[in-house]
Order: C-alpha cells, then sequence, then structure tokens
C-alpha cells in the first residue's frame, strides 16, 4: 500500500507544482497589466477586473500550497506508518478514499460530520 500511495502523492504533487507555475505566471501578468494601469481600482474598470483577477489567482495559489503542505503531511504519516488512520475516530479510512484524496485525514462519516 505504501509504495503506491507515495507514487499517488508525488503525482498529485507534480500537478500541483504545474499548477503553482501557471499561477505565478498569471500573477506576474496581472502585476505587469497593473503598473501600466492607473492604480485607482474603483474608478478604473480595467483596474477593478485586474484586482478580481489577482484574488482569483491569488486564492488558487493559497488552495494549491496548502493541498501540498497536506500532501507533505501525508507523505510523513506514511514514513510514520499512521497513514490512513482517521484522526478522529482511528478507524482505517477506505482505499477507495485515500485513491481519490491522498490527503484525506478523515473516514467518510467523520469528514461528514465537519
Ligand atoms: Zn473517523
Amino acid at each position: 500500500m505504501t509504495a503506491e500511495f507515495v507514487e499517488l502523492i508525488a503525482d498529485h504533487r507534480a500537478h500541483l507544482e504545474l499548477r503553482l507555475a501557471s499561477v505565478a505566471a498569471q500573477l506576474d501578468a496581472i502585476r505587469d497589466a497593473r503598473s501600466g494601469a492607473n492604480d485607482d481600482d474603483e474608478h478604473d474598470p480595467e483596474g477593478a477586473t485586474l484586482s478580481t483577477e489577482w484574488s482569483r489567482a491569488e486564492g488558487q495559489r493559497t488552495d494549491a500550497v496548502r493541498t501540498l503542505g497536506e500532501l507533505d503531511a501525508a507523505l510523513s504519516r506514511l514514513a510514520a506508518g499512521t497513514y490512513g488512520t482517521c484522526a478522529s475516530c482511528g478507524d482505517a479510512i477506505p482505499l477507495e478514499r485515500l485513491r481519490l484524496l491522498p490527503a484525506a485525514t478523515l473516514c467518510v462519516p467523520c469528514a461528514s460530520r465537519v
């Protein structure tokens, strides 16, 4: 089981790294566009759009960084032999769930209570 999930988590990580790189490029592009635009967001329609895009890209970046951290924590649990154990009730998390959500720390009943 460990080898399967090490590989799965590595796959997810690789995807996230790509997403982070593309979001970083978007943020750079927005920053460039902004520096050429009027800073007065409230009265400049283009500035307001750039602000919205910035927030969206920044949100995606935050999500990707957080998920990377969760995947790293999952790798630590794999190394420690505690991977796949529900952090709340201590039951085994079904493999099907882990295959979909390799960073999952809760079994389905516990996750649905949160
Ligand atoms: Zn549980």
